[in-house]
């Protein structure tokens, strides 16, 4: 192959893509992000998690708060203003057992392919929350339906919410949500849990915590960007049974049903928890294969923060940028 080799590429276009970009570009290394996501999708744009929510209010900076998708916006026009290059489409093979390492990308715009090559790569593809797959939850998205308490949870002061699900962060978003709402339901499918008995218990003897088990979300009712009910639907020995959950005037749907970590295509090559989630070597982003670095979502399953997938980036750079060196590359 005589195409050039990167010295650097960065998979993924949210926080901790865009932080490593900004370091690397100012480190000379030239970064090639790859944006990732697909700019035809609404719930899988370039730019990552952020895309999906509205205000952030807990990025430190922002006293009156921003817009994720302005922010991630900003991130992106500080990596261009040192250098760093963007090509759209996502990776959707990898071979990092050779070095230089190989990508194939696919354009979903263009429907094309390219191959990329690289000395080191930084893996910041994320995580995607899962969703409940009901037509309306997609195009409430960030207007009542959220995946994420903590960046949300404040929008529902004094409102009721919904939180569907049965594990640690159900009942965590349960939990945290009965700071700001008046009535917290959770909403999940069977009568077991997976959550931690500690976190259930906490969940459990919350006053305003009230659980519909055996249940799941049929259909939510509202207007473009407002909800005021879900529809719910029995499960197991409650089938066939359907409810009206009134949680209006403009209530909240949050969605707890788990993240997948968009690591497929290292699967085989890097090492990864049961889970899918990357492992990184003692608290640093070196992954089990010399020259690939990972920062953000794709290894961290427990803070999942913005700015804490940013500190990953920064790490991810810096340790690229010092790998390089010693390579003499
Ligand atoms: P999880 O443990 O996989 O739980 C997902 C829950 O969502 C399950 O109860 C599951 O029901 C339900 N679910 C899945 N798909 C669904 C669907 N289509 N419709 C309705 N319900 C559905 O995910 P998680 O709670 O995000 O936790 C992920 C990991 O992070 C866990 O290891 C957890 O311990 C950890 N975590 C820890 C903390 C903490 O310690 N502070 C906080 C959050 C998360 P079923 O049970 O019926 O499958």
């Amino acid at each position: 192959m005589g195409e050039a080799v990167h010295k650097v590429v960065i998979l993924g276009s949210g926080p901790a893509g865009l932080t490593a970009a900004i370091y690397a570009a100012r480190a000379n290394l030239a970064p090639l992000v790859v944006e990732g996501g697909d700019v035809s999708s609404k719930t899988d744009l370039p730019g990552g998690q952020l895309m999906l929510t509205t205000e952030v209010e807990n990025f430190p900076g922002f006293p009156e708060g921003i817009m994720g998708p302005e922010l991630m916006e900003r991130f992106r026009k500080q990596a261009e203003r040192f250098g760093a290059q963007f090509v759209p489409g996502r990776a959707v093979s990898a071979n990092v057992r050779e070095r230089p390492f190989t990508l194939e990308l696919h354009d979903t715009m263009q429907d094309t392919r390219t191959t990329l090559r690289c000395h080191a790569l930084i893996v910041a593809t994320g995580a995607s929350a899962k969703y409940l797959g009901i037509e309306p939850e997609r195009r409430l998205l960030g207007h009542g339906v959220t995946t994420c308490a903590t960046c949300d949870g404040a929008f529902f002061r004094g409102k009721q919410v919904v939180v569907v699900g049965g594990g640690d962060s159900a009942m965590e978003e349960a939990n945290f949500l009965t700071r700001y709402a008046s009535k917290v339901y959770v909403v999940h499918r069977r009568e077991g849990f997976r959550a931690s008995k500690i976190m259930l218990e906490r969940a459990q003897n919350n006053p305003k915590v009230e659980f519909k088990l055996n249940r799941t979300v049929k259909d939510i009712v509202g207007g473009e960007r407002y909800l005021d009910a879900v529809v719910l639907e029995g499960t197991g020995p409650d089938a066939g049974k359907e409810e009206r959950l009134e949680i209006g005037p403009a209530g909240g749907l949050f969605v707890a049903i788990g993240h997948s970590p968009n690591g497929e295509i290292f699967a085989g090559q890097l090492d990864m928890h049961d889970t899918g989630y990357l492992k990184t070597l003692d608290g640093t982003s070196r992954t089990s294969v010399e020259g690939v670095f990972a920062g953000g979502d794709i290894h961290d399953s427990h803070y999942r923060q913005a700015i804490t997938a940013s500190g990953a980036g920064c790490k991810a750079a810096i340790d690229a940028e010092r790998w390089l060196e010693a390579q003499g590359l």
